[in-house]
């Protein structure tokens, strides 16, 4: 029951469900076998070889929300990132890698790219000249995450595809932010897109998991490597996501228009000197974020005037988390001075622009108001 042709909602609500043709549930049903007859059956299911039932059927709502002929459903978004990765690059090659990307993702490519002989360079910035001034003649794959953690920078999606695709070079986004709700990246170019299916695909900030989709041919190449990796998702988990991605697009929808009426509400607060979303019009990236994105996305940050201490504030707020994860229904802060970009030197951090004073917002599906008092509440404290 899976086509492009339905809405994104219904999509969400049915694509790759499961017949339960024994009971009629309305629901698919859970099935946690690792063990399947191999005898007369045209495939040999496997938990590590991603196709027992839930795992292939889950697939199926995945791919059609990314227009992707395939897709492959992983333990954790690095999980599906790293198998994608090792599948395309072999020892000798190069990859250009985006600058401003996940912390994990970064650390993986620096910790163990030159135990696999895998040579990369990290772009100046996020422009496609920046990309293509990195192209070597061994380039292999060029690597995006849009929009960017977090100060929601964009990269020209189908400018970065078709450069790719000139130079005969396999391209990989990152979609986490944005979701498929927001943007498709494969629309526009793109080889392969990566999820980590622990943010928004999840959404209550209960599951671990990661997803990759492209067409089938490539499907078959990551799937090669990823069952001797061994990064497959249990099952029960993978019916928990099925779950949670029947309300997909109902959520990102809800949070993305909070997000846009707090971006606003930060933007005219005299003690934030400065916000970034994409849904402004003041911010560089509008113009590109409508054609290539179908909303702003729920992810935005800001930066409390020098004379509001940041670290009072995250404390005094009595609704929004603090929390280091991002995406569920529950809106949540982030200091990514303090976290996710706290092994940088602040040399690094500053010239990244990332202050002491900016602050990362999840923005969840909360009614407005209530987020908005709870933020004047612990300004008003961390008045220093
Ligand atoms: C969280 C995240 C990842 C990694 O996903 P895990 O599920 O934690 O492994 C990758 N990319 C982005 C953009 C993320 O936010």
């Amino acid at each position: 029951m899976s086509s492009n042709k339905q809405g994104i909602n219904t999509i969400c609500t049915h694509s790759g469900a499961i017949e339960d043709a024994t009971f009629k549930g309305s629901v698919s049903p859970l099935y946690m076998s690792t063990s399947f007859d191999f005898m007369d059956v045209e495939t040999k299911r496997y938990p590590r070889y991603f196709n027992t039932p839930n795992q292939e059927y889950l697939s199926k709502k995945i791919a059609a929300l990314e227009h992707a002929e395939a897709a492959l459903i992983f333990g954790s978004g690095m999980a599906a990132i790293s198998s994608t990765l090792l599948t395309f690059l072999k020892s000798g090659d190069h990859a250009v890698i985006q600058n401003d990307i996940y912390g994990g993702t970064r650390n993986f490519i620096e910790s163990h790219f030159s135990n696999y002989g895998i040579e990369y360079s990290f772009t100046k910035d996020l422009s496609a000249q920046s990309f293509e001034d990195c192209i070597q003649p061994n380039t292999t794959l060029i690597y995006i995450e849009t929009p960017s953690n977090p100060l929601l920078k964009l990269v020209d999606i189908f400018a970065i595809a078709k450069l790719a695709k000139s130079r005969q070079i396999i391209t990989a986004a990152d979609n986490t932010f944005a979701t498929p709700i927001v943007q498709n990246p494969l629309d526009l170019g793109i080889d392969i897109v990566m999820h980590s299916a622990t943010k928004y695909f999840g959404g209550h900030s209960d599951i671990s998991a990661g997803a990759v989709a492209s067409s089938q041919e490539i499907m078959d190449k990551i799937w090669d490597l990823a069952k001797d990796f061994g990064g497959n998702l249990s099952d029960y988990t993978v019916w928990l996501l099925e779950r949670s991605m029947k309300t997909l697009g109902i959520r990102v929808k809800a949070q993305q228009r909070n997000a846009k009426r707090l971006a606003k509400y930060l933007q005219k607060h005299n003690a934030v000197k400065s916000v970034f979303y994409p849904g402004l019009k003041s911010n560089p990236y509008h113009s590109l974020a409508k054609i290539q994105m179908k909303g702003f996305g729920a992810m935005l940050s800001f930066e409390l005037k020098d004379n509001y201490d940041s670290n009072t504030f995250l404390k005094a707020l009595k609704l929004i988390k603090p929390s280091m994860s991002l995406a569920g229904v529950e809106s949540t802060m982030l200091l990514p001075s303090k976290a996710s970009h706290s092994l940088l030197s602040e040399n690094d951090r500053l010239s990244q622009g990332i202050t002491d004073q900016l602050i990362r917002f999840s923005v969840g599906i909360e009614s407005k108001k209530d987020l908005i008092d709870d933020i004047d509440q612990a300004i008003t404290l961390s008045n220093v």
